[in-house]
């Protein structure tokens, strides 16, 4: 009988592989941090000889889910100023305080926002922010798989004096990174009203250099259509195609304000789309066409945004609010329904971060899962599984976070640093914050 290192017992285990299996119960054999085996639990058993089981009987086991956009360190910006027009807030109260910002406090702001993810059960993020080199230090410290880059801007940032130094700092990391089995680098531009022509195509030239995903927020509003158009005579997703982005791996944040014919541009250059429910809500920045972007095969993935635009790192309330707001505002329930916004979740979070090992839960992927208690009342009694996990569940029933087959996150621990002490490191960022 063939050996694994862990053989995985779980009361239903929603695989998302291509058959989108659902066993219940059902088992997963794991080695070297990838699944070796997945299928009905008695085969499993019969087929293996594991070193060592984990018994999740009572729980419900799925792919680890895939956050397509964070900007995990803005957790010591959370509930600071909320209500207010994306302008108006990113000018008015979020760049003053990033004006300030050092490595340290981007640290520990990101540990907190990777605490959130693990502890809901996200495995894997898509970042970008200032100091990124510190990002992924928080990343590499909490075990999480994270692709970042350092933000570029038009404009000097706290940690950078201009474009330049931003791209030569993210060369700088993916010459850290390479060949590292869960930190990536992608080149952020930050977007087109914070760039120039030049800039952008810089950012472009890097990314096909080093065959790095290009990542940007991109026709976030109606505003930001406005401005491209005064200022480049051309929309958004037509202004960045002129500069040569599309002929990069793109991951777009936002694309709400777009039309068919863009749609259909992205849809050609096989970009993959990170749509952000609760920010795109919360700012009123409107509704990215999601159905629309399925109909055409877009890869389409969840973000949570930053915790300032949120307020939380929590994809199992994104989940939840795709599912929602896009059956509010095409007047049609059976838009965008639960299977598809889980396999935006994890499949197509996967396609966003350019990581097709990541996703389902079947030979050769990485042993990326999480665990929900059945026993939780809000879960209680089960019909369809996915179904609860996109309208019943919080996050909140996550007991097992798992990344490449290491524990991260069980029953209120997280096994590589000390939360307690993290805890009274973010009482100091609210001071940074209001002093
Ligand atoms: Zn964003």
């Amino acid at each position: 009988m063939p050996e694994c290192q862990t053989l995985v017992h779980a009361g239903v285990l929603v695989t998302q592989d291509a058959e989108r299996r659902i066993l219940a119960p059902g088992a997963l054999a794991i080695a070297d941090g990838l699944i070796l085996d997945a299928g009905p639990a008695a085969e499993l058993a019969a087929r293996w000889q594991p070193r060592e089981r984990l018994d999740l009987g009572n729980m419900l086991v799925l792919p680890g889910l895939v956050n397509a956009h964070s900007h995990a360190a803005m957790t010591f910006l959370r509930g600071l100023a909320d209500d207010m027009p994306l302008m108006e807030w990113l000018t008015g109260r979020i760049f003053p305080v990033e004006a300030r910002l050092t490595a340290d406090i981007v640290r520990t702001g990101s540990l907190l926002g990777f605490a959130e993810m693990l502890r809901t059960g996200t495995t894997a993020c898509m970042d970008m922010y200032l100091f990124e080199g510190a990002v992924l230090e928080a990343a590499e410290e909490a075990g999480l798989r994270c692709t970042g880059g350092e933000a570029v801007f038009g404009f000097p940032s706290a940690a950078c004096p201009d474009a330049g130094a931003a791209l030569a700092a993210t060369r700088g990391l993916a010459e850290r990174y390479a060949g590292h089995e869960r930190i990536a680098v992608a080149v952020n531009c930050h977007s087109v009203y914070t760039t120039t022509p030049e800039i952008i195509a810089a950012c472009r030239d890097l990314a096909l250099e080093l065959d790095l995903p290009f990542h940007m927020h991109l026709a976030e509003t109606r505003d930001e259509t406005a401005r491209c158009l005064e200022e480049h005579g051309r929309r958004p997703v037509d202004y960045c195609r002129r500069l040569g982005v599309l002929e990069a791996r793109c991951t777009f944040a936002h694309v709400v304000d777009v039309d068919e014919a863009e749609l259909d541009v992205l849809a050609a250059s096989g970009a993959a789309v990170a749509h952000n429910p609760s920010s795109n809500m919360k700012l009123a920045s409107g509704a990215a066409p999601v159905a629309a972007m399925l109909r055409r095969g877009l890869a389409v993935a969840l973000g949570t945004d930053g915790p300032a635009s949120n307020n939380q790192c929590n994809l199992f309330q994104e989940m939840g609010r795709a599912a929602l707001m896009h059956k509010l505002v095409s007047g049609d329930p059976a838009s965008v329904p639960a299977e598809a916004v889980l396999d935006m979740a994890t499949l197509g979070g996967a396609a966003a971060l350019r990581a097709p090992h990541l996703g389902a839960l079947a030979p050769g992927m990485a042993a990326d899962l999480i665990a929900l208690d059945l026993a939780e009342p809000n879960l209680q009694p089960m019909y369809a599984p996915v179904s609860h996990l996109v309208y019943a569940a919080t996050g909140h029933e996550v007991r097992l976070t798992m990344v490449g087959g290491e524990v991260l996150y069980r029953d209120g621990r997280f096994s590589r640093f000390d939360y307690d002490a993290l805890r009274r490191e973010v009482r100091a960022l609210r001071d940074f914050v209001l002093g």
